[in-house]
């Protein structure tokens, strides 16, 4: 029966004042019920301009049809060939921006819940569906070297196609910044781990604990007899402001922060790692990073407010994540630019001195840049402060690999399929484009493995 509802079927979610008191997810997901009536909004445009908004071109009309019908199974199986990962994307990809901002649904309403119902089949998938049968092996052997999204889908696009491939993870988990990065309370570390385990099944090889570069170099990996090598070891290398006081006690990357809480999961009763118990934390910066240390910091009992440059119209930030910080308590000084971390005589944060400011012209990025607003100084009482100012891409591959070319920002310059200065390297995801999204790393990844296999095969 259709549903000519305006609105998305709404997702049930954990309310604030309980979730800000654990680190469980926030959005329950749908029942197959909610699915099919959320599906039951789908109009099956001839043109699908959806599918034109998805960076790996899922068959959306396709897979909403099959959840309208009931036959979830096979919706999964038409999701999946094309996302190897719909389970995370369905939870973290900025679906307004993509699929559902060219949804026909939304001109005079919302759009189908393209990522809700993404999110449902993956998750009745995992419940109901077979275990993944590994391919035919045709004896070669590819190196990938990191295990973030753009490492994982190019590993199991090549172990489709019957290639010996071996991830080489820096870390003693793998998953990249799904695992380390974005918080338990939205991108549950189970589900990550049901993909890691997908791959296992195909045949894909992990090694943790390996930093290449260190461990092993790439060259040295071809001379093991890896005959083409993904590199896939993202931007994980913090952005500070160089104000005064940034090396004092209090002071935090997001990733670091974020690090301790998430991977390590120090906010465990017990846990080995320990964690900054801040009564008042300013986090510095307005994207998808900021709201989740801002949302994690509130998690651990902290007063937290969110200091951002620029207005709420240029939050980088996905909306829904903004309004869900603030509904759990996160307030936002926008407007506001951080001048100097005040501190006390042994070096421990006691405030922050900022400016606010007001837009002045475009700068070269199209954005009115933030100018500061003369005499309006203030102090903004802190004991913490994070900084989630952006992240560049490690040296430490570039210092290590003879020949491989990089860019001004340390990036591996890289083709659209993913080829570098050398032969039989490939990159792709933020190691060559910066910090971006997990669909656009995975959509690098999985053209990167499309170009190894025809390079090993010409
Ligand atoms: P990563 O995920 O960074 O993975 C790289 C991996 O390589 C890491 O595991 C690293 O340990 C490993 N590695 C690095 N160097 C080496 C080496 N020398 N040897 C071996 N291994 C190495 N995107 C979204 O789409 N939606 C979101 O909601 C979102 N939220 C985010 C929240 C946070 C806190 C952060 C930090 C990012 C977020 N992003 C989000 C961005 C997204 O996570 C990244 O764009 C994506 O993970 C990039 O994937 P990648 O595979 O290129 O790199
Ligand atoms: Fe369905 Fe929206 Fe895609 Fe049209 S644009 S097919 S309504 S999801």
């Amino acid at each position: 029966m259709k549903n000519n509802s305006t609105t998305k079927t709404p997702m049930p979610v954990q309310p604030p004042e309980e979730r800000i008191k654990n680190f469980r997810e926030v959005a329950l997901g749908y029942s197959a019920e909610q699915a099919r009536q959320e599906a039951e909004r789908c109009l099956h445009c001839k043109n699908r301009p959806c599918v034109q908004g998805c960076p790996v071109g899922v068959a959306i009309p396709d897979f909403i049809a099959l959840v309208k019908e009931g036959n979830f199974e096979e919706a999964y199986g038409v999701i999946s060939r094309t996302s190897l990962l719909p389970a995370v994307c369905g939870r973290v990809c900025p679906q307004e921006n993509q699929c559902e901002k060219f949804c026909v649904r939304g001109i005079k309403g919302e759009s189908v819940g393209i990522g809700r119902l993404e999110r449902f089949v993956a998750d009745f998938h995992a419940s109901n569906g077979q275990p993944t049968e590994p391919s035919t092996a045709n004896g070669r052997r590819v190196a990938v070297i990191g295990s973030g999204p753009a490492g994982l889908s190019c590993a199991g696009e090549l172990a489709r196609r019957g290639y010996a491939v071996t991830v080489f993870e820096a870390l003693h988990v793998a998953g990249g910044v799904l695992v380390y990065g974005i918080p338990e309370f939205r991108l549950p570390k189970e589900i990550v781990a049901r993909e890691v385990a997908g791959l296992k099944a195909l045949g894909v090889n992990f090694v943790t604990n390996a930093v290449i570069g260190r461990t092993l170099t790439v060259e040295e990996l071809k001379a093991e007899g890896f005959e083409a090598v993904f590199l896939g070891t993202g931007a994980g290398l913090p952005n500070f402001m160089g104000i005064k006081g940034e090396n004092a006690k209090g002071v935090f990357s997001a990733n670091e922060y974020l690090t301790r809480v998430n991977l390590m999961k120090a906010y465990e009763e017990g846990s080995e790692t320990p964690v900054f118990r801040a009564k008042k934390v300013a986090v510095v910066g307005g994207g998808n990073v900021a709201m989740d240390a801002a949302r994690t910091a509130r998690r651990l009992g902290a007063e937290v407010t969110v200091v951002y440059r620029r207005s709420r119209a240029e939050l980088p930030a996905r909306r829904e994540e903004a309004e869900h910080a603030e509904e759990e308590g996160v307030r936002f000084r926008l407007l506001t630019g951080p001048k100097e971390i005040l501190t006390d005589a042994e070096e421990n944060v006691i405030g922050m001195k900022c400016v606010e400011m007001e837009l002045g012209e475009p700068d070269g990025s199209g954005r009115r840049r933030p100018v500061d607003r003369a005499g309006s100084e203030f102090v903004l009482e802190a004991d913490c402060v994070i900084m989630a100012l952006g992240t560049s891409p490690n040296p430490l591959l570039k210092r290590t690999t003879a020949g491989l070319e990089t860019g001004k920002r340390g990036e591996i310059v890289a083709d659209e399929n993913g080829k570098t200065s050398l032969e039989g390297v490939f990159a792709g995801g933020d190691a060559v484009t910066g910090s971006a999204t997990v669909i656009l790393a995975m959509g690098a990844g999985k053209r990167a493995a499309q170009a190894m296999d025809e390079y090993l095969n010409k």
